[in-house]
């Protein structure tokens, strides 16, 4: 298939960090994306989750099923913009790399906890899991990804950050944009766990359909679904109707981005870059109306008592195991210890906690923090 003129192409890429030949039978980006697919941190994700907790359920998504369905979007609208599908699944695959155990409350905990020692952002863990911390190549540190990759893994980045980044940083610095990639990797993101958190969060019953029914981009499709199929068990009325909002949503951000592009006139990614602003969006319409849901899930999910209760919890795990890890460094593993052979400031063996602690899968946490501290609430049945 062809490319649009505004795609990330191999011939154009910025390039690897460490030099390496052309693949042979595959795009740079298939490369990316299988590197990705191998590493142990891409494994790890079955065993992070977002809102719920790994062992509460089978059923519910975790970080692994979802960066599959952030694909599964992703690649739908790459491929009918003519934009890099490759590329987009490599992006989409690795864009939670850098994840915590439990989701935001561990992320936010582990930035508490590094509060003195430079922070933790996990947009920039990613990066650095996939820079740095992959430990699988005889001729380089991580996976040696081209730029286009890690730009579209750095969604965010505080500006201290950035200046210390380079030519990876710069657009944070210079307000510019990235590739068209990476921009729909970012919103396809949104679609996924809009969607998904509707679905799960029915099935665990915190949320119920009475609670979704005034929500409109739910109501919309949920109400069309009931005229159309008066008879339909519930379960899969609201399985048509989640299909049918992601189908709507990712309809307007085609269409719309398809307009914008061709609006800006835009015939190259030099082009892209320089816009004022992402040119892969949603009208604003729809935009207005996936902000309701998130404002809904935000309130009604995951601030649902259950959800931070469990979080709570998650927290005082993430807190007491980065204490012990620092009081202790003998506590951490070989490998971890062997990084802090050399004379290391407590600068340094934070941070390496902090990448230990990152690694850690929900139920892994959970264990050594149950192994290390014996704290009864952390047993786990996973
Ligand atoms: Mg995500």
């Amino acid at each position: 298939m062809t490319l649009a003129p505004y795609a990330v192409q191999d011939g154009t890429s910025r390039g690897r960090r460490h030099p390496e030949p052309a693949p042979a039978n595959r795009s740079e980006y298939q490369r990316d994306r299988d590197r990705i697919i191998h590493s142990a941190a891409f494994r790890r994700l079955e065993y992070k989750t977002q809102v719920f907790i790994n062992h509460e359920g089978d059923l519910f998504r975790t970080r692994l099923t979802h960066s599959i369905e952030v694909a599964q979007i992703a690649r739908s609208v790459a491929r009918a913009l003519g934009l890099n599908e490759d590329l987009t699944e490599a992006i989409a695959l690795a864009h939670d790399l850098g994840h915590t155990p439990f989701g935001h409350s561990g992320q936010d905990a582990l930035n508490e906890c590094m509060k003195q020692y430079g922070g933790f952002e996990h947009n920039l863990q990613s990066l650095r899991v996939v820079d740095l911390l992959e430990e699988r190549y005889a001729e380089f540190p991580g996976l040696n990804l081209t730029f286009e990759t890690r730009e579209g893994i750095l969604k965010h980045c505080s500006v201290k950050n950035a200046r210390e980044l380079g030519e990876l940083g710069r657009r944070f610095l210079e307000k510019t944009q990235p590739g068209l990639e990476a921009q729909l990797v970012n919103i396809a993101d949104e679609i996924a766990y809009n969607n998904h958190d509707v679905d799960d969060g029915l099935r665990s019953g915190l949320i119920t359909l009475e609670q979704l029914k005034p929500v409109s981009l739910f109501a919309g499709q949920y109400d069309e679904v009931m005229r159309r199929y008066p008879d339909i068990p519930p379960r899969r009325a609201i399985y048509e109707t989640i299909r049918r909002m992601i189908g709507q949503v990712v309809t307007d951000l085609i269409e719309n981005s398809r307009r914008r592009i061709t609006r800006a006139g835009i015939r190259s990614i030099e082009d892209v870059r320089r816009q004022p602003e992402s040119l892969i969006a949603c009208t604003p319409e729809v935009a207005e109306k996936s902000r309701e849901l998130k404002r809904f899930l935000r309130q009604n999910l995951y601030a649902h008592e259950r959800v931070t209760h469990m979080m709570g919890e998650a927290v005082q795990i993430v807190r007491q195991l980065f204490e012990a890890f620092m009081k202790d460094a003998t506590l951490l593993p070989p490998q971890y210890q062997e990084k802090l052979r050399q004379p290391a400031g407590t600068g340094e063996q934070a941070r390496i906690v902090a990448d230990y602690i990152a690694g850690m899968t929900d139920r892994y946490a959970m264990r050594e923090h149950a192994r290390m501290l014996g704290h009864p609430g952390a047993q786990t049945s996973g």
